[in-house]
């Protein structure tokens, strides 16, 4: 789950990383009321989850109540990279000297937590690693060994932080690496985090990406989840109790495994597709199964052809094939699904399709083949 900036910023005070005192609205009188609170200047945020808001117009600042009610008008409604601004995060205006970046993340490949840090904050970290790589100095944390206060120490001075930044910056990366971990965050990232004019350092942006399999841990991460810019895919997904992620393509993906799910989706987009999603229908692709899967497939407008890849293993083809000619009558697919079967009764599951084939129902013996013919009927 991602959460809001403003989020972001509440989960990094609770390890006691700075950030600026500030609040949320939603309309443009509560904004003035907080900001003329708060004490000009203000710098006005839009509340969405999506990065570059400042390119876009989605960062504001306000030296007094006019402008402060001029840039909340604008801000609020504004459309952002598809992203409606509903929420104002509204807080006292920095003054920045410098703008650094910071983050964890888990590097999957080396089976390490990696922290990166760079004097070149502010631009979009992407950016950076290729424009100058070198501008980005990394250390691997053991998870076992955690980090100690020397290596977040050398890190800073690495990345060729202020040596007046260097303390402040090596104590909120030990913060930082404390609410990655204990707080089952998958990333936190500040960008920027800020040296001031008067010589200190904290976080003006935060972005927090909590892990979804620790939510049983977190009881309080109920209240984060406010159904607000989610994807409503994702969403229906959820109810039905799917292993779904949304993605942009046009041809929607049923497999099951999460191992098989990923690889057709590498494999629509190696025979020049692209994926809707990643799905992961598990072990039991019975017919209540393809059915919520088809339901929630069929939802994505963006879709214009199913491809279903199932491999038989304790679940037989057979019993699949017959889930998924049932749930064909119970959804009304609007596109043509393409379905490739093989493993445990794979012959037999073939024959059971044999009967319905159609242009709109078509069986192909191969992976490779069904991605093929998939990704022909979403072009055609
Ligand atoms: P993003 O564009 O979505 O990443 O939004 P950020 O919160 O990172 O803000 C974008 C940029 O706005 C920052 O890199 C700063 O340059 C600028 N900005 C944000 N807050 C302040 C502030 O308090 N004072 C000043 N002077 N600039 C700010
Ligand atoms: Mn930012």
């Amino acid at each position: 789950m991602d959460l809001f900036e403003y989020q972001g910023k509440q989960y990094f005070a609770r390890f006691g990383i700075p950030t600026s005192q500030g609040g949320v609205v939603t309309s443009v009188d509560a904004a003035i009321n907080l900001a003329n609170q708060i004490g000009y200047p203000v710098v006005l945020k839009a509340q969405v989850k999506v990065g570059g808001r400042g390119k876009a117009g989605g960062v504001k600042i306000a030296a007094d109540a006019d402008e402060a009610r001029e840039e909340a008008d604008s801000i609020l409604g504004m459309d952002i990279k598809g992203h409606l601004v509903e929420v104002l995060w509204i807080e006292r205006a920095s003054s920045i000297a410098e703008e650094y970046y910071a983050s964890f993340t888990l590097d999957r490949t080396a089976k390490l937590h990696l922290c990166m840090v760079s004097a070149r904050g502010g631009v979009e970290i992407e950016q950076v690693a290729e424009e100058d790589p070198d501008a980005i100095s990394r250390l691997y944390v053991d998870p076992v060994e955690g980090l100690s206060a020397e290596a977040a120490l050398d890190v800073v001075t690495k990345a060729g932080l202020n040596p007046t930044a260097r303390d402040e910056a090596a104590d909120i990366l030990m913060k930082l690496y404390r609410c990655y971990v204990e707080g089952d965050a998958d990333l936190v990232e500040i960008n920027p985090l800020i040296l001031t004019r008067d010589g200190h350092v904290h976080a003006l942006d935060a972005k927090v990406t909590l892990d979804d399999s620790a939510a049983f841990r977190h009881p309080e991460w109920e209240s984060l989840d406010g159904g607000q810019d989610t994807d409503f895919r994702e969403e229906m997904a959820k109810a039905r109790g799917l292993n779904y992620v949304g993605l942009s393509g046009s041809t929607g993906i049923i497999a099951n495994g999460a191992g098989l799910a990923m690889s057709t989706v590498d494999l629509v987009s190696q025979v020049g597709g692209s994926a809707a999603n990643f799905l992961d229908v598990g072990g039991a692709a019975d017919a209540d199964v393809m059915v919520a899967a088809l339901e929630v497939i069929n939802s994505d407008d963006r879709v214009r052809s199913i491809l279903v890849n199932i491999f038989g293993g304790i679940v037989r083809c057979d019993e699949v094939a017959r889930g998924i000619l049932e749930a064909m009558h119970r959804v009304e697919l609007r596109c043509p699904i393409t379905i490739r079967l093989d493993g445990t009764n794979a012959v037999e599951a073939r024959q059971i399709l044999a009967d319905h084939l159609s242009e709109k129902l078509i069986a192909e013996p191969t992976m490779l083949g069904a991605a093929r013919r998939a990704v022909e009927m979403a072009s055609a």
